[in-house]
Formats: C-alpha cells, sequence, structure tokens
C-alpha cells in the first residue's frame, strides 16, 4: 500500500515542458532523484514542477518513503529518459534519496506504485525499466550500485500484487527428447519402462550404431520438453538428454 496523491501541473505549464499528450505509454521508467539533500522528497519534486520548473524536464510520479506525488497524467510525454522514444513511451517515476527518508520503504512504495501503473495501463513486469535503457545514463543510481539491486525491486513489484503475469508463451512447435545412448538393450528398455509407466509418456526405443536410446513421443512448447528432459535426468535415467525439433 502507498499513498497517492496528486498535484497536478496546469496543462499551461505541462505543455512548455512536455512533448503534449502524445505519450504510448508502453513502459514504466524508474530514475533516481540523486538529490542528497535533506528535504528532497516527493511533495518537493512535486512542488518544484506544480511552481513551474525552470529546466526543461518533467516526469510523471516522485515517490519517498511517506508518498507517491502525481505531477502529471500518463498521456503527457515528458522529459525524462533522454532520448525522443523514451520520453515518448515511458511513464516516468523518481524515486528519492533524501537522507531524511528511509530508502527501503521508498522502494517499497515505489514497487506498490508501479504495479497499480502496471494494472492500471495493462502492462506486465517485462515494461519495467531503468532510465539507463534508453540513455546509458547511470539512473537509477543506487539500485544500479546494488543498493537494493535491480532483480530485487523487480521482485518488490511482483510481491506489491496485482501486476499481471507475463503473457504465456506462443511456442506451439513439437520437440521431442532423446536421451544418451546404452550400450546394452537390457539398460534401455529399463529406461523405456519408468518413462511408460511412471512417467506415463509415450516412447520407444531407437537403434543407433550398436547402441540405443530412448525417444519420447512429442512435447508442445521448447519449455515443456525441456521440463521433460530435465526430469529424465533428475531421475537419473539417463546422464545426457537432447531437445530436438519433430
Ligand atoms: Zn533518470
Amino acid at each position: 500500500m502507498v499513498t497517492i496523491r496528486q498535484k497536478l501541473v496546469s496543462e499551461a505549464q505541462a505543455k512548455k515542458v512536455t512533448y503534449g499528450k502524445i505519450n504510448k505509454r508502453k513502459k514504466v521508467v524508474v530514475h533516481g532523484t540523486d538529490n542528497y539533500r535533506t528535504g528532497a522528497d516527493a511533495d518537493a519534486h512535486g512542488r518544484l514542477q506544480y511552481n513551474g520548473n525552470s529546466r526543461s524536464a518533467s516526469w510523471h510520479w516522485t515517490v519517498d518513503s511517506k508518498e507517491a506525488v502525481q505531477s502529471f497524467n500518463h498521456v503527457w510525454a515528458c522529459w525524462a529518459a533522454g532520448t525522443d522514444k523514451g520520453n515518448q513511451e515511458g511513464i516516468h517515476v523518481e524515486t528519492c534519496v533524501n537522507p531524511d527518508g528511509d530508502y527501503k520503504k521508498t522502494l517499497q512504495n515505489a514497487a506498490a506504485l508501479i504495479a497499480k501503473i502496471l494494472k492500471d495501463e495493462k502492462l506486465t513486469i517485462n515494461d519495467v525499466v531503468q532510465h539507463n535503457y534508453y540513455s546509458g545514463k547511470n539512473c537509477p543510481r543506487e539500485i544500479r550500485s546494488g543498493n537494493i539491486p535491480w532483480n530485487e525491486f523487480l521482485k518488490m513489484i511482483q510481491n506489491a500484487g496485482s501486476t499481471q503475469v507475463p503473457k504465456p508463451s506462443t511456442d506451439n512447435k513439437r520437440y521431442r527428447v532423446l536421451t544418451g545412448t546404452f550400450s546394452t538393450r537390457q539398460a534401455v528398455e529399463n529406461v523405456l519402462d519408468v518413462l511408460k509407466h511412471r512417467f506415463g509418456w509415450i516412447c520407444y526405443i531407437e537403434q543407433d550404431g550398436k547402441l540405443w536410446r530412448v525417444k519420447t513421443g512429442t512435447f508442445v512448447g521448447m519449455a515443456a520438453a525441456q521440463a521433460g528432459a530435465n526430469k529424465i535426468r533428475t531421475a537419473k535415467l539417463a546422464q545426457v538428454t537432447y531437445v530436438v525439433g519433430e
């Protein structure tokens, strides 16, 4: 849970510091304010934008350890990414690093806010990027330096709930799993027996020169085939497995 407050910049001011209402809203872009002064919290950054930021810069949200302040509706293409692409497709979230705030709580709040934005905008966790993604800038600096690493922050967003799961795989190709070779007919039949009767799979024995191997029926999708191959190795039925297209 994060407290959300709007302090929206006026239309007239917004037109001076954005590309207008053309934001494609495809990504959520995470920033750090780099402002290490005491009191440089979400309210201060929200006021700065509301009162007419003298810099040619703008962003949608500022989050600290107490709240999230919104300065622009997401339709505005803010100037925050350092590239036109990032400015015209990003929803920009600044995370505060003020020393009088609680940095971990700030990131928890940012995670909760971003989870909400993903849901509202029908985006997924794969659409969350760093400012660095667009321009190479070292931003968000704290996260990039490992003070709560990026992967952990992404997990925090997922745990904040209400994010949509990534789209399921659309890999409909068929694959089979082959085991490595066995030197005796008896050995390969033992493996075949387990795969057929314990795993419930359709399987065949293939001769390979003087050796034998097991070939499975088809799996739909590479992920399913790899899981099947893992299952064979985990059960120590074969040391080596191969996934092949049908
Ligand atoms: Zn940034």
